[in-house]
């Protein structure tokens, strides 16, 4: 990775007016932003590979878009200055002109011709009436007056995009309307950033693996099955320019976990870690990322979620970024979609578009202590009117995933808010959009 902007010792540096115990969320999501490398590898797909990728250059039309007028009806191509405007218009019919024909010839003054939608309007020809409005008695077309303005059921060449206009620009997304738009333009390869590699792995002497076997029984006492790797795999798979390298599952060893961390380091761009980033007895983590690189200890002004650690880890001359999350399953989606997610769209050469938030009334009195950011999962419902209401799921606590699991999205309670009285309004975070 290249062109960091500015280094870790000056956000360190920057930082030291802040209370090193709250850590404002919106204050760490803009220090995370200034750490974040440029994308400088491309690739070209082929469209359907480049869904959810994210465009390496602007896309500039070669052609325009419909290349000529055509009709957007079923009906009869005229000149608005043969209609009458008092009383009803007679047109002699000339001809009919299909889809996927080329312009038909001259239509004389006075006449009309039959057209289809998508067929080319005849040259001169410059307003359609629908067919349903009219009546045809002896090849001739009659129109009551007051229907149609010039343009009318006309496409214009041109009009969805111009020659040389930008039709996409560099830091898109590709979303299904994007795949579609570039195949009227004719473009059959795309040109994107490569994925963003990044290595996952959890930490805890108390995990254990689930895998294709595994039914639920057997586990050790003290023991647990590892879910963090799943829920970091799947946020990630979601983003859609992630290349997941799953670095399993590492005990609390510091020999384990230097050697997870190094490769994580060659291998990928950025490493995701949960667990170990606490004041536990058996944290190495923390140490052995402050031997392997630059590390700074985060504790954020939020719930659930509170310690971090935000830096870079080096092997040989390859550096990865580094985001260590805390152990508790809740904690981590939200740690990572406070931070890890719009870092790792920056990281992919995205411009990250705002989330999309939902004002939903409280269903409950909540309590919320000024001073932090609190996320809160809520189920989400509507009324006859349109209007949005949200309750909270049962336990609140930062390892029940079943609450997650069960919400429509997150209830943000922002760092000055207080006490939420019944009926008050609350930003909520979906977890499902359209695309
Ligand atoms: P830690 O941050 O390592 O102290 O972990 C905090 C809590 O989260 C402990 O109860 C851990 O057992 C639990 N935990 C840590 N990692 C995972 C994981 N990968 N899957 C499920 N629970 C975890
Ligand atoms: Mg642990």
């Amino acid at each position: 990775m290249s062109n960091t902007p500015i280094s870790l010792s000056e956000i360190a540096a920057s930082l030291a007016g802040y209370d090193p115990q709250a850590l404002r969320v919106e204050l760490a999501q803009a220090f995370i932003r200034q750490l974040l490398p440029q994308p400088s590898e491309r690739e070209t797909l082929p469209l359907r590979a480049a869904l959810g990728r994210v465009l390496a250059a602007d896309v500039v039309s070669p052609l325009q878009v419909p290349a000529h007028d055509n009709s957007a009806m079923d009906g009869y191509a005229l000149r608005a200055s043969d209609l009458n405007a008092q009383g009803e218009t007679r047109l002699r019919l000339a001809g009919t002109s299909l889809a996927g024909e080329a312009a038909a010839g001259a239509v004389p003054a006075g006449a009309c011709q039959r057209i289809m939608t998508g067929a080319l309007m005849p040259a001169g020809l410059d307003t359609v009436v629908p067919q349903e409005f009219t009546r045809v008695e002896d090849g001739w077309v009659l129109i009551p007056p007051g229907l149609l303005r010039a343009g009318d059921n006309r496409r214009l060449a041109g009009e969805d995009l111009a020659l040389g206009s930008v039709a996409l620009a560099a830091g898109r997304r590709l979303r299904p309307a994007d795949l579609g738009l570039l195949a009227s333009l004719g473009l059959g390869q795309v040109q994107v950033w490569r994925k963003t590699r990044v290595a996952i792995l959890s930490t805890g002497d108390e995990l254990r693996p689930v895998h294709l076997q595994t039914q639920g029984q057997g586990l050790p006492e003290g023991c647990l099955y590892d879910s963090n790797r799943h829920t970091l795999w799947a946020m990630l798979e979601r983003l859609g320019m992630i290349e997941v390298i799953d670095l399993g599952l590492v005990p609390d060893q510091p020999e384990a976990l230097r050697a997870a961390f190094e490769r994580g380091a060659r291998e990928a761009d950025a490493i995701i870690s949960s667990g170990g980033v606490s004041v536990g007895e058996a944290d190495h983590t923390k140490r052995v990322m402050a031997e392997l690189g630059e590390v700074l200890f985060w504790k954020i002004a939020m719930r659930p979620g509170r310690p971090m650690a935000i830096g870079k880890i080096r092997a040989g001359a390859r550096e990865a970024l580094l985001f260590g999350l805390p152990g508790n399953p809740v904690a981590v989606m939200v740690t990572f979609y406070a931070f890890v997610r719009e870092a790792l769209l920056r990281l992919s050469g995205a411009l990250p578009e705002p989330l999309p938030m939902l004002r939903a009334a409280s269903l409950q009195p909540l309590r919320k202590k000024p001073g932090r950011t609190e996320y809160q999962r809520g189920l989400l419902s509507r009324t006859a009117d349109g209007a949005w209401h949200v309750a909270i799921t049962g336990n609140q606590g930062s390892g029940i995933l079943s609450s997650m699991s069960q919400a429509h999205g997150l209830v943000v309670l922002g760092h000055e808010q207080g006490d939420v009285a019944l009926g008050d309004s609350v930003d909520v975070l979906p977890f499902e959009g359209l695309i």
